[in-house]
């Protein structure tokens, strides 16, 4: 076997060829046909879940707080395409905007799905991009090279993590030892903050600042030095920031098609998850209530106090989202796992977009004109977008980070999107974008109900709560387990990746059908399966 960087360090359980069984994922008995699990949560990690328990002949239900503008539920959670009122061809990605091809259990749904994930993202150093450090301008056309000072700090990160991406590839090949070497990693990192490892390993307080700037190529990771360093390195060893993929027509098509996607499922026949759902989920979940006898069911109430009984129940919503949003009661979650679900640690951000007339800077020298760039300056990082079916052009003025995400947040709507373009002014000069501007959205997670947060990446110290939490669907035999199934990328250990939330999805699912006496696809020869 060749280096696959495919596999999670922690979780090498190979999804695909779980999905691909032609038959679904697993066996449910006949008297158990058509029962109802609860599922909390339209976002990937829930409707990946629904659409493959349908498959079977299950009957997911969907529980739903985001809403459209127009107040209809909204399908997609945190993959969020906004659509400009003024010309909905263009559009904004709200969360999720790259796909790296590695993520190979999105990869399989995104073709089976027909969805076009061909086109590069505009990252940094992939198109013409400029720096602007400490009030200087740095233009790198396409296949330029870097400023000597960031080249500098960028060569003292490749010492660092060279050799650790060397050793732990070279055993790739050999499952126990893979296993051994990324635990001297745990053992090494995990309670170590990036900027310590950076620091110990002799990088320089200025070498740490430009690394901090410009990142693995994606820019702003400064923003992740108090991240514990086995999060990066995980990072890293999975090469997650390489090719990475824009999706044509927008991220929201991955949920969208696990809703209303028709295909032959046991049971139902032909049929769609949307049309379990008589084409609209239910409510916001107010409360579950977990009796104390695990063999009776979990019961969930919305904010208009429907109570419904499910024989199972996956909660897919952040981690944040239940402990600030809905009531469990205590049998619900073991002490332990409660714990964890309030030490997870979800980062900040924001992003801040405009739509202008056209793609102006199309028609332009790259060094005349506005660029996709990296900057010490409030927005961080911005990048240009341009569509086939239009000539608007959307550009995302600014993406941040943490502390850098808090910095916009006391300003209005107008005021930030006014500071984003005087700093582009500043970079790029006073008439680059004249009267370009014609509307614009700012979002920032950690203010969204039902998210307070964008994606986990856990601190120094919380290792063992992620594994605690990772664990939770298998925490207890299918028989002693009381029904209620964490999932979502905030339980995932690749926190941040929609591949992440789609594994634990399936995770859940797994465990929805061995708690109904079913039996998991014959192609799966444990839970945790070393490939
Ligand atoms: C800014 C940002 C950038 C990102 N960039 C990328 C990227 O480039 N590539 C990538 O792969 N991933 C990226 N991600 C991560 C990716 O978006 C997530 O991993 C993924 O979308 C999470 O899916 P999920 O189903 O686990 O959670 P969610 O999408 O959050 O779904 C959970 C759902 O639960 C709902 N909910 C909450 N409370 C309740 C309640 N009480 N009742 C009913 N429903 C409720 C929420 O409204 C939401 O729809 C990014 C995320 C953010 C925020």
């Amino acid at each position: 076997m060749k280096y696959t960087p495919w596999q999670l360090p922690e979780n090498p359980f190979d999804y695909v060829k779980l999905i691909s069984c032609r038959d679904g994922i697993g066996i449910i008995p006949k008297n158990k046909l058509g029962c109802k699990i609860g599922i909390i949560g339209a976002g990937c990690s829930g409707l990946c879940a629904a659409y493959e328990l349908m498959k079977i002949g299950l009957h997911p239900v969907i529980y739903e707080s985001s809403k459209n503008i127009d107040g209809t539920p909204r399908i997609g959670g945190r993959a969020y395409t906004y659509h400009f009122p003024g010309d909905p061809n263009a559009f904004a990605e709200l969360g999720a905007m790259r796909i790296p091809p590695l993520h190979r259990t999105l990869k399989y749904y995104m073709d089976k799905f027909n969805i076009d994930y061909s086109q590069p993202f505009p990252d940094p150093l992939t198109v013409p991009t400029t720096l602007y450090f400490e009030g200087k301008k740095y233009f790198i056309p396409l296949g330029g090279v870097l400023p000597t000072f960031v080249k500098k700090a960028s060569d003292a990160w490749e010492g660092l993590i060279n050799p650790l991406i060397k050793k732990i590839s070279s055993a790739w090949d050999n499952p126990e030892l893979r296993k051994k070497q990324w635990q001297e990693y745990v053992k090494e990192y995990a309670n170590k903050s990036f900027y310590q490892v950076l620091y110990e390993h002799g990088l320089s307080a200025r070498e740490i600042k430009y690394f901090g700037s410009m990142g693995l190529g994606t820019g702003g990771f400064d923003s992740l030095y108090p991240i514990s360093f086995i999060e990066i390195l995980r990072l890293t060893v999975c090469q997650w920031e390489k090719d990475q993929r824009l999706i044509k027509g927008g991220f929201s098509q991955i949920p969208e098609t696990f809703w209303s996607n028709r295909r032959k499922c046991q049971h139902w026949g032909l049929s769609s998850v949307g049309q379990l759902n008589n084409n609209k989920p239910l409510r916001a979940v107010r409360e579950i209530y977990t009796p104390p006898d695990p063999l009776e069911k979990v019961s969930i109430t919305d904010i208009d106090g429907n109570t419904e009984k499910y024989d199972a129940v996956i909660v897919t919503c952040s981690l944040r989202a239940l402990e600030m949003g809905i009531k469990v009661n205590r049998n619900t979650f073991s002490d332990e796992i409660w714990s964890a679900i309030q030490n997870n640690h979800m980062m900040r951000s924001g992003k801040i977009f405009v739509r202008t007339k056209d793609a102006f800077w199309k028609n332009k020298s790259p060094e005349s004109t506005i660029n996709c760039t990296i900057t010490d300056e409030a927005i961080r990082g911005c990048y240009l977008f341009d569509f086939d079916n239009t000539s608007s052009g959307v550009i995302c003025m600014s993406y941040t980070w943490e502390d850098a995400s808090t910095k916009f947040h006391a300003l209005s709507e107008n005021d930030r999107v006014m500071k984003c373009v005087s700093i582009l002014k500043t970079i790029y000069g006073e008439d680059f974008i004249s009267d370009q501007v014609v509307e614009s959205i700012s979002f920032f997670w950690e203010h969204a109900k039902g998210y307070n947060g964008a994606f986990k990446l856990n601190y120094p110290g919380q290792y063992k709560d992620q594994s605690i939490l990772f664990h939770q669907p298998i925490s207890s035999s299918p028989e002693t387990h009381n029904g209620v199934y964490l999932a979502g990328e905030t339980i995932s250990w690749a926190g941040g990746w929609i591949e992440g939330a789609i594994h634990s999805g399936l995770d859940s699912s797994m465990s929805v059908i061995q708690r109904l006496g079913g039996k998991l696809s014959g192609i799966i020869s444990k839970r945790r399966d070393i490939t």
